[in-house]
């Protein structure tokens, strides 16, 4: 998973950097390990890419030598490999292009050395088959060309030294892609709408699955380029997005409501004191959890630091002595209490474990009876999500009865699968559920 954008000014007035950092700063939770914006300054391309976090790697000296109207940014999970970062991408020859990518773009690499190309990594395979095809005519046809060899879970914006910026979601739209505009002043593409927000434009519409967007300084054609096979991700809904953003047309904050409620019909707790959420993406859970059931919603929780999703964590030493970064519970709001904890996954067990502990031997609580938004999580995510291997995951291997046991709880309760696919609302067969379920899209 990576978090991608472009903004393409109608007016070569525009210092477009500063709102892509912006953009950037929005999309940080889809990639905390490094970051990097591209503009075109009607000469050049032009590139800057840091490690870390979108507001400590870019200060005004960055934004200002990145000059010019147009431009892409990507925030990117994984770390450099052995070299400095350099996500987006670029490709000098025959045509130069800076290229964003989020999603699985492994069968670039094949396609690339099909064609004698080399490229280091999956992501800079793709902007050289990007390069080469686009250098040979109609930008269309080269996106069709491409696209029909990266296997459809693949999104890309792409900048290049024409001046024209491309967008394309991959016709199993598993990743989430958005456009709108700012007046007729610039038109702009993210993975997420909260980037669009931040910077003050309004969406259009998601990109249908298989379609391109083609921006010129004289028009913005789209056309469709691949035949639309649409596996929304589910996960997006339940973790991996922002609340405040509409994915495929559903508001992910609304979803995280109506999982509460599923939530509260499926695994009540009778007599309960109150409801406290982990936070921050089960706090929707949690306040809809209270609402269906009339119990008093609580804060259970502070966290320490930023919002700190892989990026750095304690050493085991820290952790032996109790650095917890992450969340410090609220001793008053459990001390005594019939507590209901809700989750938004548990992937080992073993974060839950601690917690329920602390809650019950440090800070008092009578009794911890855990709700997890989530459906069980059996499998892997070939499409770039960090997911351990199966041995690792505890759903893949004991019943819920066994896992509330592993984590100390005095209930457990997993969201069902039903239960997620009617929060979301959309038909089970647009969805994908691989995680889940162990069954993926049919192009892997
Ligand atoms: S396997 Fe899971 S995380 Fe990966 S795309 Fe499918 S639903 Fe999303």
């Amino acid at each position: 998973m990576a978090g991608i954008i472009g903004l393409y000014g109608y007016d070569t007035a525009w210092k477009m950097a500063r709102f892509i950092y912006y953009g950037l700063m929005a999309l940080q939770h889809r990639g905390q390990e490094s970051c990097g914006i591209s503009t075109y300054d009607g000469e050049r391309l032009l590139r800057e890419c840091r490690a870390g976090m979108v507001d400590q790697a870019f200060g005004e000296a960055e934004l200002e030598a990145l000059r010019g109207w147009i431009g892409i940014g990507q925030v990117d999970p994984e770390p450099p490999n052995g070299g400095p970062p350099a996500k987006p991408s670029f490709a000098k020859c025959p045509l130069g292009l800076a290229l964003a990518c989020d999603g699985s773009a492994a069968r670039a690499l094949k396609a690339a050395r099909e064609r004698g190309l080399s490229a280091g990594d999956p992501q800079g395979a793709l902007a050289a088959l990007l390069s080469r095809e686009l250098a040979n005519g109609d930008p269309f046809e080269a996106i069709e060309r491409i696209a029909g060899e990266l296997g459809g879970a693949c999104n890309f914006i792409a900048l290049t030294e024409r001046g024209e910026m491309i967008a394309y979601r991959g016709e199993l739209g598993i990743k989430p892609m958005v456009i709108g505009n700012f007046g007729f002043d610039y038109g702009a593409v993210a993975s997420e709408s909260c980037a669009l927000d931040v910077i003050g434009a309004e969406l259009k519409a998601d990109l249908s699955p298989g379609e391109a967007y083609l921006f010129t300084p004289w028009s913005i054609e789209r056309r469709k380029v691949r035949e639309a096979r649409p596996r929304y991700c589910a996960f997006e809904y339940v973790y991996l997005a922002r609340p405040d953003s509409i994915i495929n047309g559903k508001s992910v904050y609304e979803v995280r409501m109506r999982i509460g409620e599923k939530l509260a019909s499926e695994s009540d707790v009778e007599g309960a004191d109150s409801v406290l959420a982990v936070p921050e993406t089960a706090i929707p859970f949690a306040m809809a959890f209270s609402n269906a059931t009339g119990k008093p919603i609580g804060m259970g929780f502070v966290q320490t630091g930023r919002r700190v999703r892989s990026a750095i964590r304690p050493t085991q030493f820290e952790r032996l002595v109790g650095v917890q970064l992450k969340l410090n519970p609220i001793r008053a709001a459990m001390a005594g209490k019939r507590v209901v904890l809700i989750d938004d996954s548990v992937v080992r067990g073993t974060t839950t474990k601690n917690t329920v502990k602390v809650m019950r031997n440090r800070m008092g609580a009578k009794e911890v009876h855990v709700r997890i938004g989530s459906p069980r999580i059996i499998s892997q995510c070939p499409f770039g999500i960090e997911v351990p291997d199966r041995d690792e995951l505890i759903a893949a291997h004991l019943s819920e009865e066994e896992v509330g046991k592993v984590v100390e709880a005095d209930t457990f309760h997993w969201l069902s699968l039903e239960g997620l696919i009617e929060a979301i609302g959309l038909p089970r067969g647009s969805l994908c559920l691989g995680c889940f379920t162990g069954e993926y899209p049919e192009a892997l």
